[in-house]
C-alpha cells in the first residue's frame, strides 16, 4: 500500500484545496461572522481556543486538521490495513472485538484530537463544514474503507445535535465528542431495506411513560460499539399502526447495553466493520423530536449526511485503487517495455484520472450545496427567524434543492465510479491483482458495498429525476444553476455539445407518457445529468487554476466530454427509440 500524508501526496485533492475551491464563500458560510471566536474572547470556553477569528486562519484551521488525519491514515493505519483484513472481527455472545491494529488506529485518531469532525467546537467537535467532512472521510478512507464506517459512526452525534432536545444535546453529543461513545444507525430490518417506510420495529410507552422498543434490525454497522465504548444507535421505530406508512415512524436514541447483537454479517469485504443483527426486547428509548417525522426529517436528513460520507468512503476508496494502478503500471515490464507506456493500459490509467478528478469535483460540489444553505439556516435560526421566514429565503431555497439533487445524484456517480476504478486497478494488476499479495483485491471487495448501503444506485436515481425534471424547467433550478456556472467561464464547444443533448434527454423522456418506461429510463437521464455537471466542473475548476495545471485540466476536461457525448448519445437513443415503442 503507497504510505505517506494522504493529504499532501495528492495531487488532484491538493489542487483543490489549494486553488479550486472558494474558501471565501464557505468560511462565510460556514463561520457566521467568527462567532466561535467572538465567543471566545468573551467567555474563555476552551473547546472554543482553536476558532478561527478570519478567513485566513479558518483556511490554515482546516488545512492543520486534514494534514493532521493524512498523516495518522497515511503513515499509521494504511501500513496495517491488509493485517487487519485478515485478522477480522470475532464474535462472541453479543460481544464483537475488534483488531489490535484497528483499535490503535482508532486511539490515535481520538489521541490526536481529529474526532469528531462533524460536531460544534461548542459541543467538543472540531466544527468543519461539509466540505471539509468530505475530504476527511476520502482520506481516512483511502487508507482503509472499514475504519471510514467507524470513524463514520463516531461521527453521528450530529444527528442529536441537529434534531435532539437541548437536555439530549447536552447529555450525549458532549461524551460522543470526547469519543466516548461510538454511534449507529439502526433502520434495516430483515424484511425492509430499501422499503423503509414500511418497516415494523415497535415502540410503545409503558405505564411509567418509558418508550420500549421491540423487534428486529438487520445489518447495524458498529450497533455494537466500538471496543470498550457503547454505541448510541439512532433507531427507527413504529409508534403509529403497522400499515400506517412513513409518518408512522419515529427516531429514537437506544444504548448498546439495552439491546442484544444476536450475530455480525461474514462479508465479502470491510471485514473490520461489524455488520449486526440487532434484538430489541422492549429495549428502553429516547423519543427524537416529534413523533411521526422519524422517516420524513430526521432520518432523511441523517442518511443524506451518510450518503455523502458514503460518496466520500468511495472517493478514497477509488483513490488508493487508481494510485496503486498507476505505481504497479509505472514497475511492470512486458515486451520489454512498462505496461504504462502500452496503449491498452494508458488508456485505462487516463481513464481513472479524468474520472477520479469528476468524482472529487462533484463530491465538492455537493458538499459546498449542502454548506450553503444548512449554516445559514441554523444562523437565522439563531437570529430568532421563524421557519417559515428562512423557508422563504432565496439562498436557502436555491442551494437546498441543489444539494437534495447533488447528495443522491454525487453519492450514485462516486460510488459506482470508484468501483469501476477498482475493476480496472485489478486488470492493470493482471493474475497478482487477483490474489491477496496487492492491496487492490481487497479495496475491490470493499468498495462494492458502497452503492447498496445508505440506499442503492436505484433508489439514488429515483431520489434524483423528479429534481432534475423540475429543475431543467424553463424556470427550473437546475437550469439556472447550470446557465450562471456556464456564464462565468468560456465554455468549451464540447461542453456545449454535452449541453445540447442533455437537453433533448430530458425533453425526449418528459415526452414518454407511461411512466414504467419512464421510470426503467430514470438512470440514463440521471447518468447524462452526472456527466453534463461533472464536465462543468471540470471545466470551472480549470479556469481556476493557471498554467501549466490549467492546460493539463482542460485536455482532462475534453477527453472527459467525449465520453460524455458518447455515453449521452446513446442515452438519447435509447430513450428515443424506447419512448416511441411505448407510444
Ligand atoms: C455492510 C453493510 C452495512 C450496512 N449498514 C447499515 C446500517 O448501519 N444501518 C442500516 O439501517 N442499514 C445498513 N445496511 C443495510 C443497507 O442499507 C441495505 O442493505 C440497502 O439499503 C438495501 O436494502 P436491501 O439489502 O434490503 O435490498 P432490497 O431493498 O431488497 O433491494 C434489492 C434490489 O432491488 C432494488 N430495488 C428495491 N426497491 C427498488 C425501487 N423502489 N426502485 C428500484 N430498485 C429497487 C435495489 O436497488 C436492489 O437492487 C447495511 C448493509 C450492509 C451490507
Amino acid at each position: 500500500m503507497i504510505t505517506g500524508n494522504y493529504f499532501t501526496n495528492n495531487e488532484d485533492l491538493q489542487d483543490q484545496f489549494q486553488t479550486i475551491i472558494d474558501w471565501k464563500e464557505i468560511v462565510e458560510a460556514y463561520e457566521n461572522n467568527f462567532a466561535d471566536a467572538e465567543e471566545y474572547k468573551k467567555s474563555g470556553n476552551d473547546k472554543l481556543a482553536f476558532a478561527p477569528s478570519s478567513i485566513e486562519e479558518a483556511i490554515e484551521y482546516y488545512k492543520s486538521t486534514l494534514f493532521s488525519v493524512g498523516d495518522v491514515i497515511g503513515k499509521q493505519l494504511a501500513p496495517r490495513s491488509a493485517e487487519m483484513d485478515k485478522i477480522g472481527l470475532k464474535y462472541d455472545n453479543g460481544k464483537v472485538i475488534f483488531p489490535k491494529p484497528m483499535e490503535e488506529a482508532m486511539k490515535a485518531v481520538i489521541d490526536a484530537g481529529l474526532l469528531p469532525y462533524s460536531i460544534a467546537r461548542k459541543y467538543g467537535g472540531l466544527g468543519m463544514p461539509v466540505i471539509v467532512q468530505a475530504l476527511a472521510m476520502e482520506i481516512v478512507s483511502r487508507g482503509d474503507g472499514a475504519f471510514g464506517n467507524a470513524v463514520g459512526c463516531f461521527n453521528l452525534a450530529e444527528t442529536i445535535e441537529k434534531y435532539g432536545s437541548q437536555e439530549q444535546i447536552d447529555k450525549y453529543v458532549p461524551l460522543m465528542a470526547e469519543g466516548k461513545f461510538c454511534g449507529a444507525m439502526a433502520l434495516t430490518e430483515p424484511d425492509y431495506g430499501s422499503d423503509l417506510p414500511n418497516l415494523q420495529t415497535k415502540a410503545v410507552k409503558d405505564a411509567n411513560g418509558q418508550w420500549r422498543l421491540t423487534g428486529t434490525k438487520r445489518f447495524i454497522t458498529h450497533a455494537c460499539g466500538f471496543g470498550d465504548k457503547q454505541s448510541i444507535i439512532l433507531t427507527l421505530a413504529r409508534t403509529g399502526t403497522p400499515t400506517g406508512g412513513a409518518r408512522g415512524l419515529s427516531f429514537f436514541i437506544v444504548k448498546t447495553e439495552d439491546i442484544f447483537v444476536s450475530s455480525i454479517e461474514k462479508k465479502m469485504g470491510l471485514h473490520c466493520s461489524p455488520t449486526c443483527e440487532v434484538v430489541y426486547d422492549n429495549s428502553p428509548a429516547e423519543l427524537i423530536g416529534v413523533e411521526g417525522y422519524g422517516l420524513v426529517k430526521y432520518s432523511m436528513g441523517m442518511m443524506n449526511t451518510a450518503r455523502l460520507s458514503i460518496a466520500a468512503q468511495a472517493m478514497g476508496m477509488g483513490t488508493a485503487a487508481y494510485m496503486e494502478a498507476k505505481k504497479y503500471a509505472s514497475e511492470r515490464k512486458q515486451f520489454g517495455k512498462l505496461i504504462q507506456d502500452i496503449p491498452a493500459v494508458k488508456k485505462m490509467l487516463a481513464s481513472m484520472e479524468r474520472e477520479i478528478a469528476a468524482m472529487r469535483c462533484i463530491l465538492l460540489e455537493a458538499s459546498r450545496s449542502v454548506d450553503l444553505y444548512l449554516w445559514r439556516e441554523d444562523h437565522l435560526k439563531h437570529k430568532g427567524m421563524d421557519d417559515k421566514e428562512i423557508r422563504r429565503d432565496e439562498q436557502i431555497r436555491f442551494w437546498e434543492k441543489l444539494a437534495s439533487l447533488f447528495t443522491p445524484l454525487s453519492k450514485y456517480y462516486i460510488t459506482e465510479t470508484g468501483n469501476s476504478i477498482a475493476y480496472n486497478a485489478i486488470q492493470i494488476h493482471g493474475g497478482s491483482g487477483y490474489t491477496e499479495d496487492y492491496d487492490v483485491s481487497r479495496i475491490f471487495r470493499d468498495v462494492r458495498i458502497t452503492n447498496i448501503y445508505e440506499g442503492t444506485t436505484q433508489l439514488q436515481v429515483v431520489a434524483c429525476i423528479g429534481s432534475v425534471v423540475a429543475g431543467m424547467t424553463p424556470t427550473g433550478y437546475l437550469r439556472a444553476y447550470l446557465d450562471k456556472e456556464l456564464s462565468v467561464f468560456a465554455a468549451t464547444e464540447r461542453l456545449l455539445r454535452v449541453r445540447k443533448i442533455f437537453e433533448q434527454i430530458v425533453t425526449a423522456f418528459t415526452e414518454i407518457k407511461d411512466s414504467s418506461i419512464r421510470d426503467s429510463l430514470a438512470f440514463e437521464v440521471v447518468e447524462s445529468t452526472a456527466r453534463i455537471i461533472n464536465g462543468m466542473l471540470l471545466e470551472r475548476s480549470a479556469a481556476r487554476l493557471s498554467d501549466p495545471k490549467k492546460s493539463v485540466r482542460l485536455a482532462l476536461a475534453a477527453e472527459y466530454h467525449i465520453d460524455s457525448i458518447a455515453s449521452l448519445e446513446s442515452n438519447l437513443i435509447k430513450i428515443q427509440e424506447r419512448g416511441k415503442v411505448a407510444a
